[in-house]
C-alpha cells in the first residue's frame, strides 16, 4: 500500500558531498520504511532558528546536523540527551510533535567499532589527533567507556588542545591529558590506540602532511596497536595503509560513519539499520565514485 514518506535531512553548510542521504535512503528502502532523507544547506548560523521553527510547522521528522552547526542548534532544542550535553554538540534531532530533542550519535559511532578491542585499550595510553568536535566525541567515548590510563592529544595548536582539555576538567575520575605536537613519535609509539580526528588524508585535501597524520617511513606504528582513522573517503586511507603494513589493527572511518548513522536511524524509525548491507553498498559507491574522479 502506498503511503507518503516522512522527511529526514542533514543540516549543514555545503553538504552536497555527504553520503548520509545514500546511507539512510538505502536503509529505509531495504526495510521498506516510509522515510526520505535529503540535504538542507543553511548558509549562515542566523538562519538556523527559522529553519528549525519551519521544520516544526512542516512536521519534518528529524535531522542530522554537521559542520558548522552542531553547537548552534542547541539553543533551538527543547531537550538534550546526556551525551549531547556532555560534549555540547548535537548531530541528531528528533521532532516529536513539535518538541525538538537533541542527541549525539558520533560518540556511539566511535564506541561501536572500538568495542571488540575494549580489553586491549583498558588501562593503556591512547592518542587522538585533532582538537575539534570529532576529537571531543572521541575523548567522551574513550573516557566513559574504555578507561584508558591517559589521553595524549596531538594538535597543531597547543592552546586549542588546552581548550578541549578544559571542557573535561570537572570529570571524576579526572582524565589524565597531555598535549603533544604531531611529530612526538615517542608519545605516538606509546599509545595502544591512535585515532585520527582531523581531515588529513581525505580525498581532495592537500594538508601538507603527505596525506597521513603519521607520515610513511617513521616506523612509529607497530604490531599490537589499534589505528582508527575517522576519514572515510577514501575507504582505505594512507594512514590505514601504513598501519596495516606495520601489522597494526585498523578501523576505517566508514565503520564510524555507518555506526553513527545506524544510531540516528534507530532513534528516528525505531528499527535497527541493516548495517552490513548498507556498509557494503556504501563501500561500492565510494569505490565507483573514486574510479570516476
Ligand atoms: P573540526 O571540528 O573542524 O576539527 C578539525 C580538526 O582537525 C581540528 O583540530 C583542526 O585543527 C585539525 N586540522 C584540520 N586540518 C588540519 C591540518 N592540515 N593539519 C593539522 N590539523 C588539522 O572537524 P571535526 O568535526 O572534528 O571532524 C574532523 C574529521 O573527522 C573530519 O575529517 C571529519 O570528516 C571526520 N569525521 C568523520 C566522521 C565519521 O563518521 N567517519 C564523523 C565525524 C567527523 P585546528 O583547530 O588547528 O584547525
Amino acid at each position: 500500500m502506498y503511503s507518503a514518506k516522512k522527511i529526514l535531512g542533514l543540516i549543514g553548510r555545503n553538504v552536497g558531498y555527504s553520503y548520509s542521504p545514500y546511507i539512510h535512503n538505502v536503509a529505509a528502502e531495504i526495510l521498506q520504511l516510509p522515510y526520505y532523507y535529503t540535504i538542507f544547506n543553511i548558509p549562515s548560523p542566523e538562519v538556523v532558528p527559522a529553519a528549525l521553527e519551519g521544520a516544526k510547522a512542516l512536521g519534518i521528522a528529524g535531522f542530522n546536523v554537521t559542520i558548522p552547526y552542531k553547537k548552534t542548534v542547541i539553543a533551538c532544542l527543547d531537550k538534550l540527551s546526556p551525551e549531547a550535553k556532555a560534549v555540547g554538540a548535537v548531530n541528531t534531532i528528533v521532532n516529536d510533535a513539535g518538541t525538538l530533542l537533541g542527541y549525539n550519535t558520533d560518540i556511539a559511532g566511535i564506541v561501536i567499532p572500538l568495542e571488540p578491542h575494549k580489553t586491549m585499550i583498558a588501562g593503556q595510553p591512547v592518542g587522538i589527533f585533532g582538537n575539534g568536535g570529532a576529537a571531543m566525541a572521541a575523548v567522551e567515548a574513550l573516557s566513559t567507556r574504555f578507561k584508558p590510563s591517559a589521553i595524549h592529544l596531538f594538535t597543531r595548536t597547543k592552546e586549542k588542545g588546552r581548550t578541549l582539555c578544559r571542557h573535561f576538567e570537572k570529570r571524576t575520575p579526572p582524565i589524565s591529558f597531555s598535549i603533544h605536537p604531531f611529530d612526538d613519535y615517542a608519545a605516538i609509539g606509546s599509545c595502544k590506540l591512535l585515532i585520527n580526528a582531523t581531515p588529513i588524508g581525505t580525498k581532495g585535501i592537500d594538508s601538507g602532511y603527505d596525506n597521513s597524520v603519521i607520515p610513511p617511513g617513521t616506523g612509529v606504528i607497530q604490531r599490537g596497536q589499534v589505528v582508527f582513522d575517522m576519514v572515510y573517503n577514501p575507504t582505505e586511507t594512507r594512514l590505514l595503509q601504513i598501519a596495516r603494513g606495520a601489522g597494526a589493527i585498523t578501523i576505517p572511518g566508514i565503520d564510524m560513519l555507518v555506526g553513527q548513522a545506524s544510531q540516528s536511524f534507530e532513534i528516528w524509525t525505531g528499527k535497527p539499520m541493516p548495517v552490513e548491507s548498507v556498509k557494503n553498498k556504501l563501500r561500492q559507491l565510494l569505490k565507483a565514485n573514486n574510479r570516476l574522479s
